[in-house]
């Protein structure tokens, strides 16, 4: 039924024209903040169409999801939203419902074959031309737009959903093929931006009000290595540090353990506005399972890599990953993941219960580990670092720290919340608005994931 996915493919649909003047859009993003940032172009490229964001499905002509493929709730979650959409669609015929992302690249023709009132099915390297894509849908085609181009990183910078602070995508894909991850598939091998580029996007920023920049790529710590001409992450940092000035915070995530270098460690430490954050996701503290894996590096390395780091800035703070119940993990193995989550003192970790991903290596393997052992590992991991955390931030209480204000609590709207260079968040009362500054706070008490203190 469907074309060749070399163009986009076009299927006759009801999808009848909208009526809205001008057209309204409700996107929702989900997964990671590389995700979160692509939804903010397609946003950019929208709003220069004319189109105006709005807060429901329900108001909007256009309802986009931004997905993820990582895990197989997101996906589920998406699904269970398209369903929720059937019944406005049969009110609204005229509305045009689109997936686009990770999830749309790997599943193709399989969403429409689910939810069959899904108009718009666009990969990851079509999202720059939802517009155009749009027009098709409304010209009474449903369309799938799934091959490669190479994209650029035209963007609005004002659209944003914060003020003060931006992601910038430094690179895009990953080469490392680790057998659980679908990345590589839906996202291609890395495709690292200029240094050029990337200055220029944070001046305007900086010039826009953004004091806070974090730059992004599945492996950031490669930055630089397909561009062939001595481009690495420390010299982008160093020269945004320089070139820069309005910037007070310049953070880098993810991080892959096999591309800790000196010169990382040298360049954070030398320059005090850029963050002494580093998530490292390590995934499994057993050889054999890192192994099975395809991690590219054994505990040991992993130990090197943070030591690295470690020695050469103080008081690093460290977040990882780990995946419980990958297929083959024994008790042995989770009992080994258990020991280096003690032994490397995270201040956070996230951790994931395994689900196979159609069309990563794994997949064949099946889920042999039990649904409920899963769950009890996950839990076990979140506890032991629950106290570590506690532990770290009861330290830190009587201290002094610079907080970039967010903005006010979710929580208590009497106060405000931010975080430190070191992605400590922080809450505190303030009399008036500190947002987009930076704060001086004594801290005063904690919980496992947040510090509470008072402006110095
Ligand atoms: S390093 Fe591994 S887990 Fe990370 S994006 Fe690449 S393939 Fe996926």
């Amino acid at each position: 039924m469907f074309l060749t996915l070399l163009e986009s493919s076009r299927v006759v649909t009801q999808a009848t024209q909208a009526t809205a003047d001008p057209p309204s859009v409700f996107l929702e993003d989900m997964g990671c903040q590389m995700n979160r940032l692509d939804s903010e172009l397609v946003l950019g490229k929208l709003k220069r169409e004319g189109f105006r964001r709005v807060p429901t499905p329900s108001e909007a002509d256009v309802v986009l999801y931004y997905t993820c493929s990582v895990r197989e709730r997101a996906e589920e979650k998406v699904y269970g939203h398209l369903g929720a959409l059937k019944h406005l669609k049969r009110e609204k015929p005229g509305m045009v419902i689109g997936v686009m992302g990770c999830m749309a690249q790997n599943l193709k023709e399989l969403i429409f074959e689910r939810a069959p009132h899904v108009d718009l099915v666009v990969g990851t390297s079509r999202f720059e031309d939802v517009a155009e894509l749009l027009g098709e849908v409304r010209h009474g085609e449903r369309v799938m737009a799934l091959d490669r181009k190479d994209l650029g990183f035209d963007r609005d910078i004002s659209v944003r959903p914060r003020q003060h602070t931006a992601f910038i995508n430094a690179m895009r894909g990953c080469n490392k093929f680790c057998t659980f991850c679908i990345v590589p598939y839906t996202q291609g091998r890395e495709r690292s931006r200029s240094v050029e580029d990337l200055i220029a996007e944070a001046k305007q920023l900086s010039d826009d009000g953004v004091v806070e920049v974090t730059l992004l790529g599945q492996r950031i710590d490669t930055y630089g290595l397909d561009l062939n001409d001595g481009t690495t992450l420390s010299k982008l940092l160093t020269r945004l540090h320089e070139e820069v000035p309005g910037l007070v915070r310049i953070g880098y995530i993810t991080s892959h353990p096999n591309h800790m270098t000196d010169d990382l460690a040298r360049a954070v430490a030398d320059h005090p506005r850029i963050s002494r954050y580093l998530h490292l996701p390590v995934q499994s503290g057993s050889d054999r399972t890192l192994k099975a894996m395809n991690r590219g590096y054994t505990v040991d390395e992993y130990r090197r890599a943070i030591d690295l780091m470690r020695n050469r800035i103080d008081d690093l703070s460290m977040a990882t990953d780990w995946i419980v119940g990958y297929p083959g993990e024994t008790e042995e193995d989770f009992t080994a993941s258990v020991a280096l989550l003690r032994e490397m003192e995270f201040q956070g970790s996230f951790v994931f219960k395994y689900s196979p991903r159609l069309g990563t290596r794994a997949f064949d393997e099946g889920d042999p580990v039990p649904r409920e052992e899963k769950a009890r590992r996950n839990q076990v991991l979140l506890e032991e670092q629950r106290v570590i955390s506690l532990r770290r931030n009861q330290v830190r209480l009587g201290t002094e720290v610079d907080v970039l204000v967010e903005g006010i609590s979710k929580r208590d709207a009497g106060k405000y919340t931010g975080r430190t260079d070191r992605n400590l968040i922080v809450c505190f009362p303030a009399g008036r608005d500190l947002t987009g500054r930076l704060a001086r706070v004594k801290l005063t008490d904690c919980t496992s994931l947040t510090l509470f203190g008072e402006l110095v």
